[in-house]
């Protein structure tokens, strides 16, 4: 029989407690699996970044809703510890942070048609890479002015004005600005390899932006701020002589060179904990889950988790994976699905309703955001942004 734990109703905004109650509050509570977001490692991380930037301004990007994390807490942590700007992707991003009180910069790097004006009207920044850009920009009819940052393609060929465009962007921009309706605050680009140590790229783009900025004070237009490295690109290359860095992946702990570039100082800011929900007895040669991929090697017990693909777990990690529990890892055992997966954890003397750890921070054996990409092929980045909202996030303020 598989006993049913205790349900919970999860509720809709983060759990929010505080770091002095923290200790006592790190059950489970009411819940059956917890996303804990340590706002204090992503404080540190913030200031370790902030510290190498040197003296740069520091652009926390917050997009796809914090990395997981939740982009709210975030940003008011990592503006707390000293970041001066936020990053997003869609202006729709930006927006819901504007929503939330939150007034620092903010720039906006995919273009929404349909929020262009809501953007300007909440001193947005948005992003530029052509002069179709330029014109939807200037068309909007608000009272503020439009700031926009003209984006270089220097390699990466995403977005970005490419090299042969960049003189008629830039010199539109300068038209626009001559008139009123435009402020150039920023020119920036991106990098292709700033994970890559020692890549080549990584110098090469950054002489291509300074020969673009050169080209854009030739026509006129002097922006305020240049920027280019991303978490990898500022452990390699510093600044490079910019004036701002963009930062995501680092801030929340993820070593974006997998400990080639030595052992990570920054601090896993998620960890994910589960209750057993149900303890299955199987016998040698039964299937187990979906498929009876995996038929059991010998007599042994089975813990239920209630947290399955939807909430983020990948699907294949299902033949690799393990959890950690009552200090040792147990196995995942047959296919991960949707809701649910299942451990064999053999003859420990578990019990329905307590906790498995099932994303360490490192500090233990438990499995970390690193082992997860590893087992399904990935990278942490993509395990942290998967994350379900079914999963409540309980914020852990810093102290
Ligand atoms: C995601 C992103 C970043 C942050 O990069 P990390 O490698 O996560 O530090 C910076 N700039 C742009 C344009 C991005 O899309």
């Amino acid at each position: 029989m598989i006993t049913a734990g205790p349900l919970a109703s999860v509720p809709e905004a983060p759990v929010r407690v505080n770091a002095t109650v923290a200790g006592a509050s790190r059950g489970l509570g009411g819940e059956l699996a917890v996303a804990r977001v340590d706002l204090g490692a992503i404080g540190e991380n913030t200031r370790w970044f902030a510290a190498r930037a040197s003296g740069a301004a520091l652009m926390a990007v917050v997009k796809a809703d914090g990395f997981g994390h939740g982009a709210v807490p975030v940003a008011r942590s990592v503006l707390a510890a000293g970041a001066a700007w936020l990053g997003v992707a869609r202006t729709r991003e930006a927006l819901a942070l504007r929503a939330a009180g939150i007034d620092a910069p903010i720039l906006a790097w995919l273009l929404e048609p349909g929020l262009v004006r809501a953007a300007v009207d909440n001193g947005v920044d948005l992003s530029v890479s052509s002069v179709d850009d330029l014109r939807r920009i200037a068309e909007v009819d608000s009272s503020r002015r439009a700031f926009v940052h003209l984006k270089l393609d220097t390699g990466l060929h995403r977005a970005g004005a490419a090299a042969e465009t960049w003189a008629e962007v830039v010199g539109q921009a300068a038209r626009l600005e001559g008139q009123g309706r435009i402020r150039v605050r920023g020119i920036w680009s991106h990098l292709s390899h700033g994970d890559v140590l020692g890549h080549p790229n990584n110098v090469r783009q950054r002489d291509a932006l300074c020969a673009g900025v050169e080209v854009a004070g030739a026509l006129g237009v002097h922006p305020t701020l240049t920027h280019l490295a991303n978490s990898g690109g500022v452990i390699q290359i510093g600044a490079s002589g910019c004036s701002m860095v963009r930062v995501g992946a680092g801030l929340y702990g993820i070593d974006v060179f997998h400990g080639r570039n030595g052992p990570s100082q920054l601090r896993p800011a998620m960890t994910i904990t589960a209750r057993i929900v149900g303890i299955r007895r199987v016998r040698a040669g039964e299937g187990i889950g979906y498929g009876h991929t995996t038929l059991a090697a010998r007599d042994t017990n089975l813990a239920l988790i209630p947290l399955g693909y939807a909430d983020g777990l990948p699907r294949v990690a299902g033949a690799h994976g393990s959890l950690w529990c009552r200090s040792r890892r147990v196995p995942l055992v047959g296919r991960i699905s949707m809701d649910q997966c299942s451990v064999d954890v053999g003859d420990l003397p578990v019990t329905v309703g307590e906790p498995v750890t099932v994303v360490g921070d490192g500090t233990d054996g438990a499995p970390t955001v690193a082992d997860w990409a590893d087992w399904a092929g990935t990278i942490p980045h993509e395990i942290l942004a998967h994350i379900g909202s079914r999963v409540p996030r309980q914020i852990i303020e810093a102290d």
